[in-house]
């Protein structure tokens, strides 16, 4: 069957569809999973996550006409995590990952958060980076930005503290959010994330690793960093003790979770510094709010009381270079990056997923205490 697709008027944002096509199980001798199931409308991400088996759907289309897919997995308890990939289509080894999460959920046990995995966000960009494989993880960035003008696809977010607008879908510098982050930002309204994963590549690989943004109340004062920085530094130590290349954590002495250049993490009720300015690029166009910067702010917007949200826990993993492993010359080379890929794909399924520093429902927090 077509995907319904709906366009919403003024922005051309795809509205959540889901086709009925049968899909085939991602790993072979494993039965649960099921075809996908067409759901569409509003209340589709509710219907979605009211599935009690592995589903895989496509949430919409990209201005090419290609297909962003989304597999959900149940677990065990009534916490969400979304994990996306791809949000730069250049860091074609972050994708891998993501397909690695979803190859071993598909096989394994259930998690203890039920959760989403979008593979591969910018699927458009990702195709120009597989169109020229000589150039891939090379400093020319194929794939990276839309096209020559576009702002940077983790630069696209609203203003810290206030929600997405979906009828006017501007960005915190009054740009237009693609399609893909418009998706995205509507899942996240959707599913509320407890905790979220957001899967890069990085050039000096001596920055690799898991980091996380401080989570701060809406006006910007910090909720605490301990736990969050516990979870990432314990997802960098799994790959770390599997021999994996996690430099950026600078294990096992000094233990850091601040992702490189970003201001450190203040104590809790102090204002949190972020870095809106991103890399230097003509027209501001590396410049604005990232994900993991308003994904960690609580959103309290005074204008719709209900879409107020608390700060969510949001981890950036740094893959040691854009590279797949079809993309090293040896097969030495590409066996250790499969097993790269593998490791820290598990870090995700056996650290991130599982019973690490739950959000607990009492902790839920706007506004810091005595900043309101
Ligand atoms: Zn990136």
């Amino acid at each position: 069957m077509i995907p319904v697709i709906k366009i919403v008027a003024g922005v051309g944002l795809i509205a959540l569809t889901f086709a009925s096509k049968p899909e085939k199980s991602l790993s072979n001798g494993n039965s649960s999973w099921q075809p996908e199931t067409k759901y569409s409308g509003s209340d589709s991400i509710k219907q979605l996550i009211n599935t009690t088996k592995a589903t895989k759907v496509v949430i919409g289309k990209t201005v090419k006409n290609r297909t962003i897919s989304a597999y959900y997995f149940p677990g065990t308890s009534n916490k969400n995590a979304l994990i996306i990939g791809g949000v730069h289509g250049s860091e074609l080894s972050a994708i891998e990952v993501a397909k690695s999460v979803i190859d071993q959920l598909n096989k394994g046990e259930k998690p203890y958060y039920n959760v989403i995995v979008l593979p591969v966000l910018f699927p458009d960009n990702a195709a120009q980076a597989l169109a020229k494989p000589e150039k891939i993880g090379s400093g020319e960035n194929i794939g990276r930005y839309t096209h020559k003008q576009a702002v940077d696809p983790n630069r696209q977010m609203p203003t810290l503290g206030t929600s997405f607008e979906r009828c006017n879908g501007k960005d915190h510098l009054g740009r237009s959010i693609e399609v893909e982050n418009q998706l995205l930002l509507k899942i996240i309204d959707e599913f509320k994330p407890d905790r979220i994963v957001n899967l890069h590549a990085i050039r000096n690989i001596n920055n690799a690793g898991f980091f996380a943004d401080p989570r701060t109340d809406h006006h910007g004062f910090s909720l605490g960093f301990d736990t969050d920085s516990c979870l990432a530094i314990d997802m960098a130590r799994f790959v770390h003790k599997q021999c994996g290349n996690v430099n950026g954590n600078r294990l096992p002495i000094r233990a850091n979770a601040t992702y490189p250049k970003d201001p450190v993490a203040v104590a809790a009720e102090v204002k949190q510094p972020r870095n809106i300015n991103g890399s230097t690029l003509p027209g501001r166009r590396g410049q604005g709010v990232s994900l993991g910067s308003w994904a960690t702010t609580a959103v309290n917007d005074s204008v719709y009381a209900e879409r107020k949200r608390k700060a969510i826990r949001l981890i950036t993993v740094e893959f040691p270079g854009a590279k797949r492993p079809v993309d090293y010359k040896t097969i030495e080379l590409q066996q250790q990056c499969a097993k790269e890929v593998r490791t820290y794909a598990s870090a995700i399924v056996k650290v991130f997923l599982a019973d690490n520093y739950p959000e607990k429902v009492d902790s839920i927090q706007y506004t810091s205490v005595n900043k309101q």
